[in-house]
């Protein structure tokens, strides 16, 4: 016979808890002093540049906008948000490991089996599970610089040799040379369409004649973070691509246009056996249930209709951005990004500083450029009086 006690939770929620033995206060208080230590932290991290994230804007009483992220200036689609937090009530059960759901409804929305879906917690970490799936100590990850600023972290802290082909005077990647850069210890290219932060996007003709130049057991990650802000007209055939080359992976987040960077989620689509190394060496459990369930909300007709009118504005703005500078004299390079990238070299810091003290939080690249994120019209609007403020002062 069970004796156990009926089961109610409501009679432990917090209005029940005073009647709960409280807590022991802390017997020893944080210590100031460290123990020494003598731990082996892995060489290759010592050459590792740090990420370094957008700047908060400042409390020091200027009203600044930080369009230094590419975050979506819109929060997320309602129904979007109430599917992540209706997940919330039931936080305290794991994922799907296998996101089934999610995978299902991407493979539909891509045409593809849902075993060619690998997800994982942004596709940051996407590309890192690829290092991690497919190069070991000394082999080499080929891909454009300036580009994004993970790809050397992550590559790096696995143990690979990044190998960086620099981007053309307009921003663009050089596939010639890129080509050229692959050996034989090269496992991974990387090619960001459109290239973050520089803003130029690649050809599906100049993708296809480079990949007649990579080996086929080297794959050729496309990273398309970026790919709804392109103009529809010319933007990259990525499925045709995939549909003809075993080689080829497409790496997708749901952080720019779908507004969930916070949620933290990103897929592949690869072929399945690449898509099983993935999930071979994945952190488990990664996209969390609330993630999972707003990643979903994104794909319904309702959501996409919304993110579609968005990605339309984006354009549109950018568009606006990008003529107001040209008719100021600027010469920026091309942009099918939601972001627009000023190639300032050694003045790139002094121009950052000089937007931050008029309200505009961009993001300098050493001493390559600047980066503006397209949001707010009144930050484009500003940022256009800044760009024409720095022309009269330098
Ligand atoms: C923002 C961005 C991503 C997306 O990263 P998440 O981890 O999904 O937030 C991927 N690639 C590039 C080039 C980006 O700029």
């Amino acid at each position: 016979m069970s004796t156990a006690s009926a089961f109610d939770p409501s009679a432990l929620q917090p209005d029940s808890a005073a009647q709960l033995p409280s807590a022991p206060a802390s017997a020893t208080p944080a210590s100031t002093t460290l123990p020494a230590e003598r731990i082996r932290v892995r060489a290759a991290l010592e050459s590792l540049p740090a990420y370094v994230a957008g700047k908060p804007a400042p409390d020091d009483g200027v009203r600044r906008f930080k369009i230094s992220s590419n975050e979506s200036p819109f929060p997320p689609v309602e129904t979007v948000r109430e599917a992540a937090v209706a997940a919330l009530g039931e936080a305290h059960r794991y994922p799907d490991a296998a996101a089934q759901a999610l995978r299902e409804a991407l493979g539909a929305e891509h045409g593809v089996e849902p075993s060619r879906i690998a997800l994982s917690t942004g596709s940051v970490a996407v590309t890192g599970d690829l290092v991690r799936a497919l190069v070991d100590q000394g082999d080499e990850v080929v891909y454009a610089w300036r580009s994004f600023e993970a790809y050397p972290i992550l590559v790096g802290s696995h143990g690979g040799t990044p190998v960086q082909v620099p981007v053309t005077a307009r921003g663009e990647h050089d596939l010639e040379a890129m080509a050229e850069a692959i050996t034989e210890r090269t496992r991974l290219v990387l090619l960001c369409t459109p290239n973050n932060p520089t803003g130029p996007s690649l050809s599906t003709a100049d993708v296809e004649e480079f990949l007649t130049r990579v080996p086929e057991h080297v794959v050729v990650a496309i990273d398309e973070a970026y790919r709804e802000f392109h103009d529809p007209a010319t933007v990259l055939d990525s499925a045709g691509i995939l549909a003809r080359h075993g080689n080829v992976v497409l790496l997708r987040t749901f952080s720019k246009l779908q507004g969930l960077a916070g949620l933290r989620i990103g897929y592949a689509i690869a072929h399945p056996r690449l898509a099983r190394a993935l999930s071979q060496v994945t952190l488990p459990f990664g996209a969390s249930r609330p993630a999972q369930a707003a990643a979903l909300a994104t794909l319904q007709p309702e959501a996409r209709a919304v993110l579609d009118r968005r990605a339309a504005w984006i354009r549109t703005e950018r568009d606006r951005v990008a003529a107001a500078l040209a008719e100021q004299g600027w010469d920026l390079p091309v942009t099918q990004g939601n972001f627009i990238y000023f190639p300032l070299g050694e003045q790139s810091q002094d121009f950052a500083a000089f937007a931050d003290a008029r309200g505009l939080v961009l993001r300098a690249y050493g001493a390559d450029g600047v980066r503006a994120t397209i949001a707010e019209p009144e930050a484009s609007d500003l940022l256009i009086d800044i760009a024409a403020a720095w022309r009269e002062h330098s």
